[in-house]
């Protein structure tokens, strides 16, 4: 409509209008969630392909509107990101994943490893490490039992200082995973230097097997990579049997997906993890 003239033009300024009223509001609404306690997350487990026994959880947030409901992550992270916000919020995700792993396991379930999304500031900020230090030391929660999820283009950014970071995160003894592989950009050298232990097929390439012939080229690529540099494979998105099939065949270690469980909250995903065996 902006070719058409003087309305055309009208029609979209308030178009324009319309949206950065709602930006903002919607700004200013992030700004008060946390401390008005509407954050919330859900756990969603990973299984083990081969014995399918739950080896872990991924947090995922979750924020629950007095108006707007459960707002998606897809539409508030990026705003989160743009202003800054997500590095309180993402402090919050961090130290309530661990108090939440803590509690799981001192109700006698079978500890098991708690994988926390980092976004691309939280990854920036100076802060990162003593955030993490501090979410540890609250919750009493072993390090080795923490992953951190990044992205190939949070490590490419800054390749010195992702070295530096990631080493420091390793040194811990935390886990790191990879997010989403195969959609950034990352250099197979540099995938050697850094310390990863997991990398996530991303749900594109796992939506149209076995179906699809590139789909299955590239998983099959992904596959054979990581378990040459001894990480292990994780395969996003996993929603049907056929798909399910196709990943065991070729190798793949661990799976995630509406297949086993949507993302849960805490006392629903409770009822699905494992006594401890005593001994
Ligand atoms: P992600 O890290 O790739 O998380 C996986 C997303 O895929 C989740 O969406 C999950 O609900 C969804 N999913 C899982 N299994 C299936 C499946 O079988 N089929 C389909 N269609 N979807 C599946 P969600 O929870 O809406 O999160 C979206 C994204 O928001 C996440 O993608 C992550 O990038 C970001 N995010 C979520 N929580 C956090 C957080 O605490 N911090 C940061 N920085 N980002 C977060
Ligand atoms: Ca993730
Ligand atoms: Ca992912
Ligand atoms: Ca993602």
């Amino acid at each position: 409509a902006k070719e058409d003239g003087k309305n055309g033009y009208r029609f979209f300024s308030k178009e324009v209008k319309t949206q950065s009223i709602e930006r903002l509001s919607l700004e200013s609404a992030l700004r008060r969630a946390l401390e008005r306690n509407q954050f919330s997350l859900n756990y969603q487990p990973k299984v083990d392909m081969e014995t399918s026994q739950i080896t872990g959880v991924e947090a995922l947030l979750r924020w629950n509107h007095p108006d707007l409901g459960s707002v998606s992550p897809a539409q508030f992270i990026p705003l989160a990101e743009e202003t800054g916000l997500i590095v309180p919020i993402g402090r919050w995700v961090l130290k309530e994943a661990c108090v939440q792993a803590m509690a799981w396991q001192r109700r006698g379930l079978l500890p098991l490893s708690m994988a926390v999304n980092l976004s691309p500031r939280q990854f920036a900020d100076e802060h990162l490490l003593q955030d993490v230090d501090e979410a540890l030391a609250a919750s009493g929660m072993s390090p080795v039992l923490l992953q951190l999820e990044v992205t190939e283009s949070m490590m490419m950014r800054n390749v010195g200082r992702a070295l530096k970071v990631l080493d420091a995160i390793q040194s811990r003894g935390i886990r790191l995973a990879i997010d989403d592989f195969g959609t950034g950009y990352s250099s197979m050298s540099l995938m050697k230097h850094f310390p990863i232990d997991t990398i996530k097929i991303d749900r594109s390439f796992v939506r149209d097997l076995p179906q699809d012939s590139e789909d299955q080229a590239i998983a099959q690529a992904i596959i054979s990579m990581g378990k040459a540099l001894g990480m292990t494979v994780v395969a996003e998105g996993v929603e049907n049997a056929e798909q399910e099939a196709f990943l065991r065949t070729h190798g793949c270690d661990e799976m995630q997906g509406y297949l086993i469980s949507k993302p849960l909250p805490a006392r629903q995903m409770a009822e699905l993890l494992r006594p401890m065996v005593l001994p």
